[in-house]
């Protein structure tokens, strides 16, 4: 039985399987820069400050030592003055973590992995698991899903529109509110971190739902997870690796991996001599890491 899969997750399984075995089934930290850290740390404060501002506790101490900080906050209150105050909004909360069970069908169809037997009865599949930056429930029936985004450019809609946090999160609502798909819609807020420029205004874009894109998400989600299955079944039974990518995938030149996958056509020559920080890859610090662009 794995731990149930995040957006994170979902999207290393798409970026490469054997990344996905490193680092969910055996824990290995990816090598991660000095710069990516920094800019995933950011990432982890701001959040920090916005979570604590729902909360109402106090983010002046926090703000005083990082004017950076404080000047993003002051911008974003500006851009999305709406998501700061209480007209309309019937609940709100940040830091909202939802669950479920996606089963893949009939046992017949999908061999358990070894030490599964014992659990008779239980259909195969995967707990997922969606941490809503977020959520709040509106007057007109609908509810409003946010996420702050720190990315220094802001990629382009289709991009964001495929990718598996926009798909997973409506989807995961969706299947776990009794509202309908078309209720729900995602606004992903950017917030670029201090750069050597001036940063730019903090803007919003949205994708809204409905039951098509449900329905395409779910026959997406049980092919991968099918997939997924039968590769586990195969990695815990044989000892079989999960599939690497081509030998000249242009995403091996940038995988802290390359070494043990023996993709590396040159010596390291990284000023750190290899050392870089221990990466905590819980799933919202993996969801957390990508979302900055790492
Ligand atoms: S080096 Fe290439 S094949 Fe190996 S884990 Fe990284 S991306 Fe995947």
């Amino acid at each position: 039985m794995v731990s149930p899969l995040s957006q994170g997750h979902l999207t290393l399984l798409d970026h490469c399987p054997r990344k996905f075995q490193y680092v969910y089934l055996e824990h290995q930290s990816a090598p991660v820069s000095w710069v990516q850290s920094q800019s995933a740390a950011w990432g982890t404060l701001l959040h920090r400050v916005l979570q604590q501002m729902e909360l109402g506790l106090p983010v002046e101490p926090l703000l005083a030592h990082d004017p950076a900080l404080a000047r993003s906050i002051s911008a974003l209150r500006q851009a999305a003055p709406h998501l700061f105050g209480g007209e309309g909004v019937v609940w709100r909360k940040s830091e909202h973590r939802r669950s479920l069970w996606f089963s893949l069908g009939d046992p017949e169809e999908v061999p358990l992995p070894k030490g599964e037997q014992a659990d008779v009865g239980l259909a195969p599949g995967f707990g997922l698991v969606m941490v809503y930056d977020w959520i709040q429930v509106q007057a007109d029936g609908t509810i409003a899903l946010v996420d702050w985004k720190t990315y220094q450019r802001i990629p382009p809609w289709e991009q964001l529109a495929h990718h598996w946090q926009t798909r997973l999160y409506l989807y995961g609502l969706a299947a776990t509110t009794t509202y309908a798909p078309e209720a729900l819609s995602l606004t992903y807020w950017f917030v670029a971190p201090p750069g050597t420029g001036e940063s730019p205004q903090p803007q919003g874009m949205t994708f809204a739902y409905d039951r098509a894109q449900h329905q395409q998400i779910e026959a997406d989600l049980r092919d991968r997870l099918r997939q997924l299955h039968h590769w586990l079944h195969a990695y815990q039974t044989q000892g079989e690796p999960l599939p690497q990518l081509s030998p000249t995938a242009s995403a091996c030149s940038s995988c802290g991996f390359q070494d043990r996958c023996q993709r590396r056509s040159s010596p390291r020559t990284d000023t750190l001599g290899g050392r870089f920080p221990p990466l905590d890859l819980s799933p919202e610090a993996l969801d957390r890491l990508l979302a900055s662009g790492v």
